[in-house]
């Protein structure tokens, strides 16, 4: 199986698996990632201490491939909150779930040799780049996220700490669930339907399926268009086009797997200047 296509290559290397945006490959004296193909990279303390190893070595093993020294990584504790956090310190051992990031679903820097790490298995991951200020962040958009527009908050926050300017900012979408596969109920339909009532695509957004019990919605599409609202341009916003449940054999998906469920990453980094 390759997943790869206009927007991603899909790299097996040494019995490990992943994916890269060709658009952020353009930059890539400046800037590292991946988003991680088959590895489960769950950390959850109550997992039990295999599991943990497991993460720990998968993503040891992603860090190794792309020339990263896990050390450097820090992931925060996500709980679908809207909230991103600039890390501002050098980080010399692995961080995951620390009480510095506890309940942050998204995280920005400028410093370099810090790897910013979100996980998913359905929901969506969103990797940022502005080249001419130099600011990586990684931001971890569920439905509930979307929700509280945490994509458009994480280029807020670009703006206030970096100065950022959102028309040079370059947002890739990884694989998640699609609106092919996110099928839901009438109460998040709901809350759907009052959020974004006012898009002019609200009725591609919510596609009811089976009336009046079943709705499909398009997360992706929201995102990528609150993201042009906020100033975005299109051609900036580069879409993996990769559903976590079609390709539930090599991509993680909640609802697929249900208890038990693996998770993928996204990782990006800033290399040391040389
Ligand atoms: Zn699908």
């Amino acid at each position: 199986m390759d997943l790869s296509n206009e927007n991603v290559i899909h790299i097996k290397k040494n019995g490990i698996q992943y994916l890269q945006f060709k658009k952020l490959l353009e930059y890539k004296d400046k800037i590292t990632h991946a988003y991680s193909v088959g590895l489960d990279v769950d950390f959850t303390e109550t997992l039990g201490e295999k599991r943990k190893n497991k993460a720990l070595k998968d993503y040891k093993d992603l860090c190794n491939a792309i020339d990263l020294n896990i050390n450097n990584l820090v992931k925060p504790t996500q709980t679908h909150t809207d909230r991103i956090k600039k890390v501002n310190h050098e980080i010399n051992e692995v961080t995951f779930n620390s009480e510095e990031f506890y309940k942050i679903d998204g995280l920005v820097t400028d410093r370099t040799n810090v790897i910013l790490a979100t996980s998913n298995a359905d929901c969506i991951l969103l990797i940022f780049y502005d080249p001419i200020k130099n600011v990586i962040a990684n931001t971890h958009s569920g439905w509930k996220g979307t929700l509280q527009r945490i994509s458009i908050k994480t280029v807020e926050k670009m703006k206030k700490e970096y100065d950022c300017n959102p028309r040079d900012i370059i947002c890739c979408i990884c694989p998640s669930i699609r609106k092919c596969h996110f099928e839901v109920g009438y109460d998040v339909k709901k809350l759907f339907f009052e959020e974004f009532k006012d898009l002019n695509e609200i009725d591609e957004i919510i596609e009811e399926t089976i009336p009046n019990e079943k709705w499909h919605i398009d997360t992706v599409l929201i995102n990528k268009i609150i993201l042009k609202q906020q100033g975005l341009k299109e051609e900036n916003i580069i879409d993996s086009n990769i559903c976590s449940v079609c390709h539930k054999d090599i991509i993680h998906s909640y609802r697929v797997e249900k208890e038990g469920f693996g998770r993928a990453t996204a990782i990006i980094c800033k290399k040391e200047r040389k």
